[in-house]
């Protein structure tokens, strides 16, 4: 297969592109994001998990420009109330509703939980489309359970309530590059890189 000669990661959210290129840095194409490959479009993300919202955006994006394209779909899952808010994560509640309401909002929801039943993950779907139309897919998580209060200033979102067991603290108590070791995006990053790994170095 003949590629561009860029890979085209369909974000525009500068914090994440800082972690895919410490990830995707040294594969064999340099790793774009939609600003920087000139393109602004708006991607209806009617999928009905991560996987599939990951794959609508790559292939979108692929079929315009002809290159290998990423994308990512991330949330965050809450077992007591059936894995919401799920997909809906940047939504829940609405897109302008801040994050001390909307966390506030799961805790209590979780009043009446204790102990395993308050289990909750990160999860993120990557998605990568290549020229010829096929669509490789990877999944990273991070396990937790939900706390009773936020806690920590760093990360975005949902970092405050996800309380992690096997490191004592929320993910926004943990430093930044310790939260990409291990987290869920970062997991998902690393599958990817190896499967490009395997066909840029037979293709090119
Ligand atoms: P997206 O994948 O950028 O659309 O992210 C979806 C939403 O999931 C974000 O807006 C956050 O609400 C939530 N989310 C995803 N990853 C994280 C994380 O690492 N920490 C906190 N919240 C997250």
């Amino acid at each position: 297969m003949k590629y561009n000669d860029k890979i085209i990661f369909a974000t525009g959210n500068q914090d994440k592109m800082k972690e895919i290129r410490m990830i995707l840095g040294d594969l064999k194409l340099p790793v774009v994001s939609l600003k920087e490959a000139g393109i602004d479009v708006d991607i209806v993300e009617d999928g009905k998990t991560f996987e599939e919202n990951a794959i609508i955006k790559a292939k979108e994006i692929m079929k315009l420009t002809g290159c290998v394209t990423l994308a990512d779909d991330s949330g965050l899952e809450v077992d007591y109330i059936n894995k919401e808010p799920g997909i809906y994560s940047a939504r829940y509640l609405g897109t302008d509703t801040g994050y001390d309401v909307k966390n506030q909002s799961i805790i209590d929801r979780l009043k009446d939980a204790k102990g395993d039943e308050r289990s909750a993950r990160f999860v993120c779907a990557i998605a990568a489309c290549l020229p010829d139309g096929s669509v490789l897919t990877t999944e990273g998580t991070i396990e937790g359970v939900i706390g009773y209060e936020e806690k920590g200033e760093n990360g975005f979102g949902y970092d405050p309530i996800l309380y992690v067991p096997e490191y004592g603290m929320t993910t926004g108590q943990m430093n930044p590059e310790d939260k990409n070791k291990i987290s869920h995006r970062g997991k998902a990053l690393r599958l990817m890189k190896e499967k490009l790994e395997n066909i840029l170095e037979i293709d090119i």
